[in-house]
């Protein structure tokens, strides 16, 4: 679903990364992991298209995105890849229903469509009574799949996770992790997800491994348990 060809990326004399190449597929659950400064976070950025290579391709379902111009560039981010950042980065002054909506509403959608589509994720996701709180109201772990709300709202094609549970107590963490099992599983969803959490990355389809900018190992979990 999503093809990286030959990406490199410098921050002026730093290399972060130097030809990646990476192949996900459609409700792959996908880990990235390494040290600090592997360029983890670039590596996501890019995929998301937040952040343009030096050079390099990526490919959605066939489609160069790189190519476009940033106006469609953004058109296309906002319907196709969701965000989960560490610090879930809800607005405050928003309520968590209108915050989850927020995406939808950017993207063209009526207000009725919207928060209908909000309401539905917030009580899968076991946010009803707290639909109308403020994020500071609400608990860390609430505000994370708040946050994971929003990222869904729009049916993106993949979900693009940097530290998700980073901020979270060990509870909370495995609540968060069994939760993106349980979306692929209802709707589908593809995960990527940059992790230091050993436990997390553990349960993933696969595990990239990253250092110094390059892809230093692939595992591939599915065929260690089949
Ligand atoms: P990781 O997520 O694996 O810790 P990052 O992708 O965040 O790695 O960063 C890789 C390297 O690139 C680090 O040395 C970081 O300081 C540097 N870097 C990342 N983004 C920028 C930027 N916008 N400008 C300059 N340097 C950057
Ligand atoms: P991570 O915890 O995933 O390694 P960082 O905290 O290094 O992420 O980076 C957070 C954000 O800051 C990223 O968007 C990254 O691109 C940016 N960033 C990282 N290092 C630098 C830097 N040296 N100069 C400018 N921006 C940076």
């Amino acid at each position: 679903m999503i093809q990286v060809r030959d990406i490199s990326k410098s921050y002026g004399n730093l290399q972060v990364l130097s030809d990646i190449n990476l192949d996900i597929m459609k409700s792959e659950i996908v880990s990235i992991v390494g040290p600090s400064g592997a360029g983890k976070t670039t590596l996501l950025q890019i995929i998301g298209t937040l952040e343009r290579p030096d050079s390099g391709k990526v490919l959605y379902d066939g489609e160069d995105v790189m190519s476009l111009k940033d106006a469609r560039l953004a058109k296309f981010r906002n319907r196709n890849i969701g965000f989960v950042f560490q610090f879930h980065q809800l607005l405050p002054e928003f309520t968590v229903v209108e915050n989850v909506a927020m995406p939808a509403l950017i993207g063209g959608s009526s207000r009725a469509a919207a928060f209908s589509k909000a309401k539905e994720l917030i009580e899968y996701l076991g946010l009803a009574d707290r639909a109308d709180h403020k994020p500071a109201q609400l608990s860390g772990g609430e505000r994370q799949r708040a946050a994971v709300a929003r990222a869904l709202v729009n049916s993106p094609r993949v979900v693009l996770a940097d530290e998700p549970s980073g901020s979270l107590d060990s509870h909370n963490r495995r609540e968060l992790h069994k939760l993106f099992f349980d979306l692929r599983r209802d709707m589908g969803h593809t995960f990527v997800i940059v992790t230091h959490d050993e436990s997390l990355a553990a349960d993933t389809d696969r595990i990239i491994h990253m250092r110094d900018g390059h892809i230093t190992e692939i595992i591939n979990q599915k065929d260690i348990i089949a």
